[in-house]
């Protein structure tokens, strides 16, 4: 029987361990925490979870006038959903048989893994390490906090929060602090939060966030920062004090402690190189999602899991997909495919399809603004890109991806009917103007 030890239970690791044992192999997975990895414990799951309270508590505010809300309580039920969704994906791993070791490994040789003082072979291996928080030592003795910390402490109220770093993770805390009632402060490096995302998502995100009172200040450059009673920044030309200071400056491979260097596994600063197939260069080692990934996200992560097991399994090459992006904040942006800027960059011929929301009976039930569905289209009409800002919009990515996927163009979409009132109606609107 083939046997193979996967290590990291997060998404990519238990999706290749349950493809693994449903095939009948003989399969290992090594978690040194616990089940679901940072998706599931300190990420994706307890992140939405609070989003879904505190968006809940900023709407009764607005709409109604309802008073503070005990951050504990929102806390507990966040808790409550980690648990339950750690359970069921136990009972999944059980119910195939995998065995899984808990504690640490590292590679001893290209054939066998050390947990526990044990030595473990197999006939491959597959890194599912994942990534954790970036932490950078700023001159001065302040211990900050990660989004871990974020995750798991309730706050006092109406506190003066600073985050550091205005990448997806900070915006979505921002959002989550904002909407409780604290004070936020978002200082960012780049010129733009979200530098990664299209421009028009970054641009609407920031105005919003402005709108709602929270200060963004990007192209910031921190000197030092110094705790005491509170914290005190000293950035750009300029020193503020705050009560609590978070830092979301991305992530970096959890790649340390494998023992690389000992079987010479290659590596650009922690992040495993890997083939198409995601081989490493020794050929029984494999490795997916963050711990060898740039695009750090946990549905990426599981594809490439599903996909070297299927190459191992069945001999089949991973084909290439569209990465749907999703930033969880009140009014969600979301984006799939190509970046205008990418377009104009590679002189592609392309058209932009702007649709305001305005008018949807849906987005008035919702709330007001300025939201939209932006399109880009080569000649045919064929989806080259999408960009969402809009309630929801996560849930329409995989609709635009499948056009995208079956290269069925846009105009096709006029002989759907769209339900009513939903905010699908734009996508309705949009086809038949074509
Ligand atoms: P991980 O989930 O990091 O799991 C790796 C596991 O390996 C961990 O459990 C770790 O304990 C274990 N491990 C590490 N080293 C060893 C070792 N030597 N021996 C044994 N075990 C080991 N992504 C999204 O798609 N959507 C989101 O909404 C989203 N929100 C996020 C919010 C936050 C605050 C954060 C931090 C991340 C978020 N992400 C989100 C990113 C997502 O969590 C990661 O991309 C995803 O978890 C990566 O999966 P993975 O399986 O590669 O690694």
């Amino acid at each position: 029987m083939t046997k193979i030890i996967i290590i990291g239970a997060g998404p990519a690791g238990t999706a290749a361990s349950l493809k693994a044992a449903e095939a009948g192999w003989e399969t290992v997975l090594v978690e040194k925490d616990k089940l679901g990895g940072t998706c599931l414990q300190r990420g994706c799951i307890p992140t939405k979870a609070l989003l879904e309270e505190s968006h809940i508590v900023k709407q009764a505010r607005s709409n109604f006038g309802l008073g503070d809300v005990n951050e504990v309580e929102i806390h507990r039920r966040k808790q409550q959903i980690v648990d339950e969704l750690t359970q069921s994906l136990t009972r999944q791993i059980n119910a195939k048989k995998i065995t899984v070791l808990p504690g640490e490994a590292r590679f001893v040789d290209e054939q066998s893994i050390v947990v526990d003082d044990t030595i473990h072979t197999a006939d491959y291996f597959l890194i599912a390490t994942g990534s954790r928080d970036r932490v950078f030592d700023f001159p001065g003795n302040a211990k900050l906090w990660l989004s871990e910390d974020a995750l798991t402490t309730p706050l006092q109220s109406n506190r003066n929060l600073l985050l550091i770093g205005g990448g997806v993770i900070g915006i979505e805390l921002a959002a989550y602090y904002n909407d409780l009632g604290h004070r936020v402060t978002i200082l960012e490096k780049e010129a733009r939060i979200l530098p990664g995302a299209p421009k028009e998502l970054s641009q609407s995100i920031a105005t919003d966030f402005k709108k709602e009172g929270i200060r963004i200040i990007t192209g910031v450059n921190i000197h030092s920062i110094t705790q005491n009673l509170d914290y005190e920044v000293a950035f750009n030309d300029t020193v503020e004090h705050f009560d609590h200071v978070l830092l979301c400056a991305g992530r970096v491979p959890n790649t340390s402690t494998l023992g690389f260097e000992d079987i010479g596994l290659a590596h650009t600063s922690g992040l495993i190189t890997i083939d198409e197939n995601y081989r490493t260069n020794l050929p029984k080692i494999f490795a997916v999602g963050d711990a060898s990934c740039r695009v750090q996200l946990a549905h990426v992560a599981t594809r490439q899991a599903i996909d070297v097991m299927e190459y191992l399994i069945h001999g089949k090459n991973p084909q290439p997909f569209f990465t749907p992006f999703v930033i969880y904040t009140p009014v969600q942006a979301a984006w799939i495919g190509a970046a205008e800027a990418q377009l104009i960059a590679n002189q592609t011929e392309y058209r932009s399809i702007r649709q305001p929301l305005g008018a949807l009976a849906k987005q008035k039930i919702k709330s007001d603004g300025r939201r939209y569905v932006s399109l880009l289209v080569d000649p045919s009409n064929h989806i080259l890109g999408v960009s969402l800002y809009m309630s929801e919009a996560g849930e329409f990515l995989p609709f635009f991806g499948l056009l995208m996927e079956m290269k069925i163009p846009l105009d096709q979409a006029k002989n759907l009917v769209f339900p009513h009132p939903t905010l699908s109606e734009a996508i309705g609107e949009i086809a038949a103007n074509l």
